[in-house]
């Protein structure tokens, strides 16, 4: 018979902070893991740590047998893309998957009651995704998989001793912020420049991002340049569609004046949100790609 495994996924974002709070008591055996592509901000490395000593867990580093580089050689120099995502793949799916192996994993997700997407859900029949924060039933359509909410956990999850913390209107971002700050962590330094986890260099960052990036962490910003090439065909591999980080750079001004008109705008509309809330609804609407989500829950 399969060992069954009840596994989380810590992001260094918030919202699978949020379910480590709620979860590592009530599953004594919850194993944590980290997909480290080791591109990540120097802010999620500290931030992982600091969850590690808060609640004694400890979260399992897993990483590619291939560093982000080499993949790139592999790939011939074709940068990920959202049609593209061999790093999320090869970084983050596969070393996942040897994680597992041939066990049956309970995999907690945190998607929220207010969001309306599936994350990565994979082939395997045998990773069995829970999302503890949905109390709605919430079924994603031609993915083939069952997706566990609270609710219909609920009788299963009795039999084995655990009881999943119900809440009746499911989790909204107010509820998982206020999680993660009276838990006496707080939420990611990053939070106040940039929504979400992530590589660096992710190519789902925004104009905004980015150019945080560049004043936060200038280093790293170079680091993502030098990434981006011309062919001799005229061939551009960039991480922005249409710019190089170059020319980004170059408006800054401009991308910095549109944000703000932006925040202003939300802050106007709704005075009582937290400032994290409004930064992730202005730039939601600054972009139409869907963010990484695999890499920044
Ligand atoms: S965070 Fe972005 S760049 Fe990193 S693995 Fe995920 S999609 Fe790829």
């Amino acid at each position: 018979m399969k060992k069954v495994r009840h596994i989380l996924g810590i992001s260094g974002g918030k919202d699978s902070t949020g379910l480590a709070i709620l979860l590592h008591r009530i599953i004594p055996d919850l194993e944590f893991f980290f997909c480290d592509t080791h591109k990540e901000l120097p802010e999620t490395y500290e931030y992982l740590q600091r969850i590690q000593t808060r609640f004694g867990i400890k979260i399992n580093m897993l990483s590619s047998n291939k560093g982000f580089d080499e993949w790139l050689d592999l790939y011939s120099g074709y940068l990920p893309s959202a049609r593209a995502r061999w790093c999320t793949r090869r970084m983050k799916l596969e070393p996942l998957s040897e994680f597992v192996g041939d066990d049956v994993a309970y995999s907690y997700v945190g998607i929220r009651e207010d969001e309306d997407r599936a994350g990565y859900l994979g082939s395997n029949p045998d990773i069995k995704p829970v999302y503890v924060y949905k109390a709605r039933d919430f079924r994603q359509r031609n993915l083939g998989k069952e997706i566990y909410n609270q609710k219909s956990m609920l009788a299963e999850f009795k039999k084995i001793g655990i009881e999943l913390p119900v809440k009746e209107c499911g989790y909204r971002i107010d509820d998982v912020l206020d999680l993660v700050e009276k838990s006496g962590l707080g939420i990611p330094k990053y939070y106040d420049w940039r929504t979400r986890s992530g590589c660096f260099f992710c190519f789902f960052q925004r104009k905004y991002e980015w150019v945080m990036l560049s004043e936060k962490h200038p280093k790293l910003f170079e680091e993502a340049a030098k990434y981006e090439k011309t062919l001799k065909s005229g061939r551009k591999f960039t991480w922005c569609a249409k710019e190089s980080l170059g020319e980004l750079l170059d408006r800054k001004d401009q991308i910095i004046a549109n944000h703000k008109k932006s925040l202003t705008r939300k802050k106007k509309e709704e005075p009582n949100r937290p400032l994290s809330e409004v930064l992730a609804s202005v730039l939601d609407d600054d972009d139409f790609d869907k963010p990484c989500l695999v890499c920044s829950l």
